[in-house]
């Protein structure tokens, strides 16, 4: 019984993700790759009310920059998914406050220099180094090694590569690298850890309020300058101008710095020759995508930590893991992402997800996407499944043996797509909403009490979602 109640609940979990991701696609479509990489993308959905959804972004400056930028057209497209919401309202993830209290213990050093203070705090906004990412929890593989090597040789021996530019798509690290040479530099230096898109906006923000001359003296006063993702860095002349500058007077006076990047410096596209240049001129190190014995290290690591944090509370058993470990493959951050949203589906309903569970949990990440769970698809497989024929299935008819694979599909599309009740009904041969509302609390109800029913579905479910005959 309680099982098929968590069955439930795990469909509810992963489907409230679902219309955010066609959200997504239109506004990928509206906006474009590039902006939808750099900022939309980091919005993450988390409710839906009355009259306004609630999202989060992990800084405030994203979030002033989405809704200074971006907000309205987004309203638009969600109104289009639903009629009612008339706002949308930001959360901050909670991280920030820490990251906060962070930096500023990094500054507190700066505090004395007058000529600073009075934009220091613009500054220390900014200047988030997490004490989480660090040399130490950093797992090392053959993708990563050389990045790694480079980043501590620096850390230990700084300006003897200069600059130091270290590059690879998202999630591989690079951040956590910046953020590690940061931290275990910080105590005997001025470190700047900073996007480049901050620095663009403190840039701009800095022309407006007259304060060029504190913006080039507090950067020029930087022992070590982390510039994370250049490759955001798309200012006009002056600003490139004034970053050329500032980038030479740093290395001419040996201070250290580092660049992260999601490709190489001859392929940045929007940033002068001459800046392409000074990059090439220091090391250039590259982190690839992991490999699957990375991938397995990494989960297995978190997965211990998340162990111990937990109290044994949440296990994620070895079969869970090489899943992941095996089907996760496009970088870190998403490998980490999907453990951290199996144990958040676990402290919702205070139970260990098994795999099946975790395949419906993953459903978006594991490239299940609505393309290919498809009514058809579902119609196919319920009816190869139950040894009946399509048309037998779509006809009006009545009979028992016919009745319950019919509920069944329909059950399964509803939990599966998000499909409206109407929009399934007409798949089925033009039913009523209502005879789909009435299928769905049949199967619901049956599922409760029967258990031959509930592995039956259970194992359609994974052959819909995951293609595969046997169940686990
Ligand atoms: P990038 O900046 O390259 O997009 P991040 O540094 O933000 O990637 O990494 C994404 C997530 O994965 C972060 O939570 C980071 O701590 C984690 N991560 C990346 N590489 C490793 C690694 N080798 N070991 C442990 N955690 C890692
Ligand atoms: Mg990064």
């Amino acid at each position: 019984m309680k099982n098929n109640i968590l069955n439930q609940k795990t469909e509810n979990f992963a489907s409230k993700k679902i219309s955010w991701t066609s959200i997504q696609t239109e506004m990928k479509n509206k906006f474009g790759k590039d902006i939808y990489e750099s900022w939309i993308k980091k919005i993450e959905f988390v409710n839906e009310f009355n009259d306004y959804i609630l999202i989060s972004v992990s800084t405030r400056f994203i979030r002033d920059w989405i809704t200074s930028r971006y907000l309205d057209q987004i309203l638009q497209i969600v109104k289009l998914y639903k009629k009612n919401i008339n706002r949308i309202e930001f959360v901050i993830r909670n991280f920030e406050s820490e990251e906060e209290k962070g930096s500023q213990k990094t500054f507190s050093s700066t505090s004395e220099n007058e000529n600073v203070s009075f934009i220091k705090d613009s500054y220390l906004q900014y200047n988030r180094i997490d004490p989480n990412k660090r040399f130490d929890n950093f797992v090392l593989g053959l993708s990563n090694k050389l990045a790694y090597e480079a980043s501590k040789k620096v850390s230990i021996d700084i300006s003897h590569c200069n600059p130091l530019y270290i590059y690879g798509g998202v999630g591989m690290g690079k951040t956590h690298l910046l953020n590690a040479i940061g931290l275990s530099l910080k105590d005997k230096n001025k470190v700047m850890l900073i996007p480049a898109e901050r620095f663009m906006y403190q840039f701009v923000r800095s022309i407006k309020l007259n304060e060029m001359v504190k913006f080039k003296e507090y950067f020029r006063n930087t022992d070590i300058l982390l510039i994370d993702d250049i490759q955001f860095m798309n200012g006009k002349e002056a600003m490139q101008e004034e970053f050329f500058h500032t980038f030479n007077a740093l290395l001419d006076k040996g201070s250290q710095i580092i660049v992260s990047a999601d490709r190489p410096p001859n392929k940045l596209s929007r940033i002068q020759d001459r800046i392409k240049s000074r990059f090439s001129g220091g090391l250039v190190v590259d982190i690839q995508s992991p490999d699957y014995e990375l991938r397995h290290k990494i989960i297995k690591t978190k997965a211990e930590e998340l162990r111990v944090f937990y109290s044994d509370q949440f296990r994620i058993s070895s079969d869970v893991q090489n899943f992941l470990s095996s089907e996760i493959k496009t970088n870190i951050r998403e490998l980490i992402g999907s453990l951290n949203r199996i144990i958040s589906y676990s402290r919702v309903y205070n139970k260990t997800a098994n795999l099946s569970e975790v395949k419906v949990i993953l459903k978006d990440l594991l490239n299940l996407s609505e393309n290919i769970v498809t009514i058809d698809s579902i119609q196919s497989t319920v009816c190869r499944f139950f040894k009946i024929s399509k048309n037998e299935m779509l006809s009006p008819r009545r009979s028992r043996y016919l009745v319950r694979p019919r509920q069944t599909a329909i059950y399964l599309t509803k939990i599966l797509t998000s499909k409206s009740l109407p929009e399934i009904g007409k798949e089925f041969s033009n039913r009523d909403h209502t005879t789909i509302i009435h299928s769905v609390k049949t199967i619901e109800k049956l599922i409760k009490e029967d258990a031959e029913l509930r592995s039956s579905i259970d194992n359609l479910k994974n052959q819909i979602l995951y293609n595969k005959q046997n169940e686990v």
